[in-house]
């Protein structure tokens, strides 16, 4: 019989389910048939009243209220915040948890968010079952927020040496920090499309096989005004392919239904996709905001990126990572965004070779398939 593994999400953002689902089947395909995984949102399915409802509102509020979302991701990173928010707000998951290990009798807990793995491990610590392994895997990249630090774990998977500092800073042994990257699915680890693959999945994808192809995108949420950002890269007069994924903000779609660009050549808008690597594959530039997914999965498809934008808090140090390395720049200006555009497209155009440098230089494709490995090692599996 399979061996059941707890992997704890919220959904908010597309981050958490992201990288949870990418483990789950990077387990599944180099251990067929050991593990069953459960992908859980304990917040949506425990939380009658508040964090449910605050948890619905993260699209909205990163979208709308900026500020707010700041001001509450700061309130909350410091551990008393933590130690607060678990008496309190947290305690109808933390039963959700509880009955989840009672139900599922996992061999691992795995936590994906921030807030979750603090309520595993309380339940595993406390309860009536065996004692399990609880695993925190990170899914942001360079601003690890205190929530992600728990000492109740028995391991944590960090993205990158900043990570790393706050979980050691936090009192977590060095033996329990694994330092492995950040889960990126399959689909974006595979080699890089040969220029024919590139040219046939252009044409199946609606877009010109032959032209430079910028994809325009903004986590799942579509936020940071992408929509304004298409309409302006579409108005200039450039030489550009180029699809929009709106992801779930449904307005920015309506209002790009249509879209054309200055020699009347129609721009495939999408809503939320499913086939995200092949949109990457597909393209030779990304305009994006700095959400740690979609910055790594842009790495591991070769794409160097123009950041329009950020979610304060967690997404601001990604920005100066990635400008940093040079695999992307910071444009928040239309105008900014525009003149970018045309400069890097332009024929053997010098700063989009050093970009590309840049990208492959600091992709990890093999961050799942380690991280897959120790869950299974850990939970008993094949090691
Ligand atoms: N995504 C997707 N389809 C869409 C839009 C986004 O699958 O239409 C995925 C994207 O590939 C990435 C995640 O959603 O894995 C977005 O994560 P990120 O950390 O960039 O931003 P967030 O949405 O968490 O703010």
């Amino acid at each position: 019989m399979a061996i059941p593994l707890l992997f704890l999400i919220a959904d908010t953002g597309g981050g958490h389910r992201a990288g949870a689902t990418a483990v789950a089947r990077r387990i599944e395909r180099d251990s067929p048939g050991t593990f069953d995984v459960h992908i859980v949102d304990p917040v949506a399915s425990g939380s009658p009243a508040l964090l449910g409802r605050t948890a619905d509102l993260y699209g909205p509020l990163i979208q709308h209220a900026r500020w707010l979302w700041a001001a509450m991701y700061h309130a909350t990173n410091s551990r008393a915040a933590i130690r607060m928010l678990r008496g309190s707000a947290l305690r109808p998951v933390r039963d959700a948890v509880a009955q989840l290990l009672t139900c599922l009798r996992p061999a691992a807990v795995v936590s994906f968010h921030p807030l979750l793995n603090h309520l595993a491990a309380q339940a595993v610590h406390t309860g009536a079952f065996p004692r399990v392994p609880v695993i925190t895997v990170i899914t942001d990249l360079v601003d690890v927020h205190a929530g992600w630090a728990c000492r109740d774990v028995d391991a944590v998977v960090i993205p990158s040496p900043g990570g790393l500092d706050r979980c050691r800073r936090a009192g977590i042994p060095a033996h329990r920090c694994h330092q492995l990257g950040l889960p990126v699915g399959s689909a974006f680890a595979r080699p890089l499309p040969t220029d024919q693959e590139r040219r046939e999945l252009r044409h199946r994808l609606g877009l010109a096989d032959d032209r430079f192809t910028v994809l325009v995108c903004s986590g799942a949420d579509g936020s940071g005004g992408l929509d304004r950002r298409a309409q302006a890269i579409a108005a200039a007069r450039l030489d550009v392919g180029m699809a929009v994924i709106c992801g779930r903000n449904a307005r920015a779609r309506r209002r790009l239904e249509g879209l054309r660009d200055r020699a009347g050549r129609s721009i495939p808008v999408h809503g939320f996709v499913d086939d995200m690597a092949d949109w990457m594959r597909a393209a030779d530039l990304v305009v994006t905001k700095a959400g740690p997914g979609t910055i790594v999965e842009s790495l591991c498809s070769g794409l160097p990126m123009l950041l329009t934008w950020y979610i304060p808090g967690q997404e601001r140090g990604n920005l100066e990572w990635l400008v940093d390395t040079g695999a992307g720049r910071y444009v928040p200006g239309v105008g900014q965004l525009v003149d970018a555009v045309d400069e890097l497209s332009a024929p053997r155009s010098p700063g989009l070779a050093a970009m590309r440098s840049a990208v492959a230089a600091v992709a990890r494709p093999e961050a799942t398939e380690r991280i897959a490995a120790l869950i299974s090692g850990m939970a008993g599996g094949r090691t």
